[in-house]
């Protein structure tokens, strides 16, 4: 029996976990359930799981729920809560589910308590990724992947000897705006962004889907969760979202983990391995699929690629500063303040004032995020 603690158990990867767990209730036990200010799901979820611990990030939130649950559940609340609910004894595995930075000093305290790690926040690894995996090697915690790609990195990878390793493909589906021209970037609708063509998700990795972003900071993940240079990853479209992302080896061979675009397949292995449990999930067929295709992306349609590019040459402080100004630019085009094309804009913008600190400690990482948040919201002033 694993006792899982799931960080951003209200949003869409932490819904998909317990939708995991419920097959196997024998395997699993929930004793942590968290949100950011979802009290109503979050409430549900308690009633039906029992955990022994919760967390809501949002104080105003916090207050209402508390008076709610039971008093024999312990009680954590606003940010530093969270940090806090992860050191708990009864926690064997955490899940972290929570989109955004916010994830990355709880994900650090967890490490430091030697939890074992399943990990769906890829913007804590994009800023601080080497403090991560060094804290990680030092406490001997194993950082399982649940992000779709990494996960499938991960499978190929498994029992190979890493000197053998070429490249890494990275698959991306392309989003819902891969064939349209350029032009049409200015005027395309928050509505239509939300519509991403093969993955249902959460708001903040849909927009990141479809700016590419998201496979921008994919890089930044695959490199510090394999420990390769970017030079050694290629990003690929791949419209059917089947082939979930490719290794090549020394000796021309090339192999790739193929299933269903369904989160709960690599959420499945996260919290399972080293097992393969049997589940209801069907496997791609292929005489329905016909084909699958590949392309090379358009960076000119999508400069948020070559803005990854370049912050994970550069490394030190960049892809954090990169990471935080993104956010903030998202938010921003969610709540109709910027248009779509504008938030690669701010994110270069930003990224061209910055000076990069090398080798930075946590500190160093977290006052970049802010200063890049300050700047990124002067950058949008600008604009209008
Ligand atoms: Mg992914």
């Amino acid at each position: 029996m694993k006792n899982i603690a799931i960080l951003g158990s209200t949003g869409s990867i932490g819904e998909s976990a317990l939708k995991v767990i419920r097959e196997f209730p024998r395997e699993f036990r929930v004793v942590a359930l968290s949100t950011n200010a979802n009290c109503a799901k979050l409430y549900d979820q308690v009633r039906e799981f029992k955990p022994l611990f919760v967390g809501v990030s949002d104080l105003t939130a916090a207050a209402k729920l508390r008076k709610k649950v039971s008093r024999n559940i312990r009680f954590f609340d606003g940010a530093e809560g969270l940090s806090a609910l992860v050191s708990q004894k009864k926690i064997d595995h955490v899940l972290m589910a929570i989109s955004g930075a916010g994830a990355l000093l709880p994900l650090i305290e967890a490490i430091k308590y030697k939890k074992q790690i399943a990990l769906a926040n890829k913007e804590a690894l994009v800023m601080a990724g080497p403090l991560v995996m060094a804290a990680a090697a030092r406490n001997k915690v194993k950082i399982l992947p649940v992000d779709s790609e990494e996960s499938a990195i991960w499978q190929c990878l498994e029992g190979e000897n890493k000197r053998s390793l070429k490249k890494i493909y990275l698959t991306a589906s392309g989003g819902p705006f891969k064939d349209k021209p350029k032009q049409y970037f200015r005027n395309i609708s928050i509505k239509e962004v939300l519509n991403h063509p093969r993955w249902k998700m959460g708001r903040k990795i849909t927009v990141d889907s479809a700016t590419l972003m998201n496979k921008g900071l994919e890089l930044l993940e695959t490199m510090h969760l394999f420990g390769v240079s970017s030079g050694m990853v290629e990003i690929i479209i791949h419209p059917e979202a089947i082939v979930h992302s490719m290794v090549e080896f020394n000796d021309g061979v090339v192999m790739a983990q193929l299933s269903q675009p369904d989160m709960r397949i690599p959420i499945q292995y996260a919290l399972t391995y080293p097992e393969r449990l049997k589940n209801r999930l069907q496997a791609p067929d292929f005489a329905k699929l016909n084909s699958l295709t590949f392309e090379t992306p358009d960076l000119k349609k999508f400069p948020s690629l070559g803005l990854a590019y370049a912050a994970a040459r550069e490394l030190g402080t960049m892809p954090a500063v990169m990471n935080a100004a993104n956010e903030v630019a998202v938010e921003e085009f969610l709540s109709g303040g910027i248009r779509f094309n504008d938030i690669p804009e701010v994110t270069a913008k930003v990224m061209r004032r910055h000076r990069v600190k090398r080798s930075p400690d946590l500190s160093a990482i977290l006052c970049a995020d802010h200063c890049a948040r300050t700047d990124a919201r002067k950058a949008i002033e600008d604009l209008n």
